[in-house]
């Protein structure tokens, strides 16, 4: 497989190079941070194309759909472990709560260009880094689980510092998850179903996809045991494209097991007072959609006939 040529010939790096190739056909519009984007109607129009159509995949499975802003209880942030195991990429929220002397005083600092941040507090929310971190606390807030478990469609902004010029490296992008909470059984057969289910998707839409088992960035020297035992017990899989190298192709889809963690966490308990597992599948909205645009071309117009049926079928 050859990815076609990016058209930016001024920069020896094609990340770089795609990155200007979609600014320059105004898909991407830049705000002089990097990984920070305005997207363009066009580039709208193939978000919408795959969220519908994983809305089409997941027909039929009884999913309780929960969308939450772009923000997560600062309680529920710290429950969640995050800050253990990725300190490096997590966006907190902080607010300025002082009177008018204090307030003089911030903008004094900002106007000698000193920094201000000690004359905010913490805000009691933080920026959500995936788009199931909400739903554990909701569904645990419930009681035990029904007999069937539980099996949630989210869809959220996330957060994650980390400023690259790639342009598949965002600090704010979208993730589509369907998460399943439940029996180990119901968990194996929601990652069988749904392993299946991407492996198909990528085909329909004529990338080339491969599945591969992955590993979270845990920061230090503790995360760099955690993520060789996660990829020992196989615990997340990639779908993995070339979008802007063929050496080191992009993940676009995650399957995550997260066995008995956020179980184990809230906590939740099955019908029959034992530990749930959970599960869950993400899609990097963002990043589907700049692979379609570097394999098909920046006009969704002339794209084979059987993507665009995938994306957008006609009624
Ligand atoms: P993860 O929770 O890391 O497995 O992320 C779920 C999905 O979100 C990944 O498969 C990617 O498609 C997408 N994703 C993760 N990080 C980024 C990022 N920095 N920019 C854009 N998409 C991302
Ligand atoms: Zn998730």
């Amino acid at each position: 497989m050859t990815l076609p040529p990016v058209s930016a010939t001024t920069t020896p790096d094609p990340a770089l190079a795609y990155r200007d190739d979609l600014i320059a056909a105004g898909l991407l519009i830049p705000t002089g941070v990097d990984g920070l984007y305005g997207r363009s109607a066009l580039f709208e129009s193939v978000v919408t194309g795959l969220d519908d159509a994983v809305t089409r995949m997941a027909a039929g499975d009884g999913a309780e759909v929960m969308r939450f802003p772009p923000l997560l209880t600062r309680e529920a942030f710290i429950a969640s472990g995050y800050l253990k195991g990725f300190p490096h990429l997590a966006g907190t929220v902080h607010s300025f709560c002082g009177n008018e002397a204090e307030h003089h005083r911030m903008l004094a600092a900002i106007d000698r260009g000193e920094d201000w941040s000690q004359h905010e507090r913490p805000a009691d929310v933080v920026l959500t880094p995936a788009a199931c971190y909400p739903i554990y606390p909701v569904i645990a807030g419930r009681g035990k689980l029904p007999d069937q478990g539980a099996l949630v469609d989210v869809f959220s902004y996330c957060f994650r510092h980390e400023p690259s010029v790639d342009p598949c490296r965002m600090q704010m992008f979208r993730m589509r998850e369907n998460v399943r909470i439940g029996s180990a059984g119901h968990v194996q057969t929601f990652r069988d179903t749904w392993r299946g289910r991407i492996l198909g998707f990528v085909e329909r839409l004529a990338l080339p996809g491969a599945l591969d088992v992955a590993n979270d960035p845990f920061f230090g020297r503790a995360g760099k045991l955690m993520a060789e035992g996660q990829r020992d017990q196989q615990l997340k899989f990639e779908i993995l494209i070339p979008v802007t190298s063929e050496s080191n192709p992009t993940a676009c889809i995650s399957l995550n097991y997260h066995i008995t963690h956020f179980g184990e966490i809230w906590p939740l308990r099955m019908a029959d007072g034992e530990l749930p597992h959970s599960s869950c599948v993400a899609f990097g909205i963002e990043r589907l959609t700049l692979a379609l645009f570097r394999h098909h071309g920046f006009d969704p117009a002339t794209w084979p006939a059987g993507v665009r049926a995938e994306l957008w079928p006609s009624p």
